[in-house]
């Protein structure tokens, strides 16, 4: 079983816990105060779009966006369902874009957006900066984006790494946050001879075989494991968020059944924070792993340098034993997917051929090429210089108040909060239903697809006002979303909500 080292400072001169002048979070979010007003929205009927205005809004579609329409029924030919990834899809059809820069995109149509998707969290310095696709161009011109052998920026990309986050002493390049989920599992059954991994219920993972378990709403376990055999999700367990005595109960029972090899987390809570943890979860959850001997991982997919160079474990002060990492790992190239964490414990991951030591076996041909890694250092150095994490956290900041300012004037019942660059706007409060028990889940079925149609609804309206956002309920900010355009973006906000 696994022994504890004490934390390790952190570097970073923006990982400083919860100092509202240098953290990319000023202000950590009243929980108990959100939960209520959360459920408080999903108590009371919808306020969608008034049906007359939504004409107009699919009217806009239909007009303004042809060619996407389009090529979006050209895509429904030959891609499954028209999207290759959840992010692209919008209602009523998806939006091709020709061009991106900074805080806007430009799709095929011409028509212009401010751009709160920023490619779903990795593009932390805005989209395509000019300083890192120059570095990239010349290692491109040099050897291309691939050789299957050593390049130096490999080395300054883990130094760089290793350098500011607590948690991180070496690092395990992969192809996606998916894949270095996977990895990172397996590394903590490897370290620790654990069966168990426990997961809080709503959280996203990637889509691995034992991932799929617990997805997006809370105690719903299989239900999105189509495909997927009983034995593959059969050790992995969900708890609540927030709920330490279900975690400590079955950390208690996994000792008599084969041992809990790792608790697995996203540190803002499940969703990025959609279901938002309290303040002290992360340090309790630690504290309970040490007390049964479970590895901690946190997944900082998309916490990883966008609360800051030390991420969520900077913020929060937690030193968790593995550091998932992806995003912004690679600022918005690909393949974005690492694997960090303690010395002794990474060691179970070492490469090459014939080497005798017990190692869990990971890699791809891709990982770790130089094309990724010149992009990740020239981009977390740019963001290190130029503050870029707290830059967008103040972006974030503004925005949300912004939104707070709207929904009250209008008396909406819509709830804005956010962690940093990373913003919350519930209008349905599908993501928040009750699902703690199969009666609930099944109860709520027809509520939760009205609820769903309707944030599909919120997200064409803003991007029929100049808005793209994330599946119309999340906001990434960026360091290039200056005051100015935030006040625009609020500006096409209240246009928005005058329509409901
Ligand atoms: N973990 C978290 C917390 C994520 O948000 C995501 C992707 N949104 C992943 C893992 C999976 O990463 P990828 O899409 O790169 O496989």
């Amino acid at each position: 079983m696994t022994t504890i080292t004490p934390e390790r400072p952190s570097t970073s001169p923006i990982a400083v816990q919860g100092d509202a002048a240098t953290s990319a979070i000023s202000e950590w979010p009243d929980v108990d105060q959100l939960y209520r007003r959360l459920a408080a929205l999903v108590a009371q009927p919808m306020r969608p779009i008034r049906a007359d205005a939504m004409a107009t809004v699919m009217r806009w579609f239909d007009e303004r966006c042809a060619t996407s329409k389009r090529l979006a029924e050209q895509a429904k030919a030959v891609i499954p369902g028209g999207v290759q990834h959840n992010l692209a899809f919008n209602h009523p059809f998806s939006l091709a874009m020709a061009q991106a820069e900074g805080a806007w995109l430009t799709d095929v149509d011409g028509n212009r957006y401010i751009d709160f998707l920023q490619a779903g969290g990795p593009t932390l310095l805005g989209s395509n900066h000019p300083e890192v696709r120059r570095h990239v161009h010349a290692v491109i011109d040099e050897c291309g984006p691939v050789t299957g052998l050593l390049h130096e920026y490999e080395i300054k990309l883990a130094e760089l790494v290793c350098q500011h986050m607590p948690g991180v002493e070496m690092l395990r390049l992969l192809g996606s946050g998916t894949e270095a989920v996977m990895g990172a599992v397996r590394l903590a059954r490897a370290h620790t001879g654990g069966k168990w991994i426990i997961k809080i219920g709503g959280a996203y993972h990637g889509w691995s075989d034992q991932l799929v378990y617990g997805m997006r709403l809370p105690k719903t376990g299989r239900l999105e494991a189509i495909g997927i055999p009983r034995g593959a999700t059969g050790h992995t367990q969900e708890c609540l968020p927030n709920d330490l005595e279900e975690l400590r109960r079955k950390l208690r029972w996994n000792r008599l059944r084969g041992g809990t090899a790792a608790v697995l987390l996203e540190p803002l809570g499940p969703e990025s924070g959609t279901r938002p943890v309290t303040r002290d979860y992360n340090a309790q959850v630690r504290a309970l792993c040490d007390e049964f001997g479970a590895l901690l991982i946190f997944d900082e997919v998309v916490t990883g340098f966008r609360l800051g160079m030390g991420g969520a474990q900077g913020y929060f002060g937690v030193t968790p034993d593995i550091t998932v990492l992806g995003k912004c790992l690679t600022g918005g190239y690909p393949m974005a997917g690492a694997i960090g964490g303690r010395r002794d414990i990474m060691m179970s991951l070492a490469g090459g051929i014939g080497t005798t030591a017990r190692r869990a076996f990971v890699g791809g041909t891709l990982s770790a090429n130089p094309l990724s890694c010149v992009a990740g250092y020239h981009a977390l150095v740019e963001a290190k210089r130029s503050n870029a994490a707290v830059v967008a956290g103040r972006a974030g900041d503004r925005l949300r108040a912004g939104l707070d300012e709207i929904i009250r004037r209008r008396g909406l019942p819509y709830v804005a909060y956010n962690m940093g660059s990373i913003v919350h706007l519930q209008t349905s409060g599908v993501l928040l239903l009750d699902t703690s028990s199969l009666w609930k889940l099944l109860k709520l079925k027809e509520e939760a697809k009205r609820r769903k149609h309707m944030m599909e609804e919120m997200g064409a309206a803003y991007a029929a006002h100049g808005l793209i956002t994330l599946a119309g309920s999340r906001l990434y900010t960026s360091a290039a979303d200056s005051d100015e355009v935030v006040d625009d973006a609020l500006n096409r906000f209240d246009d928005v909500f005058a329509l409901v």
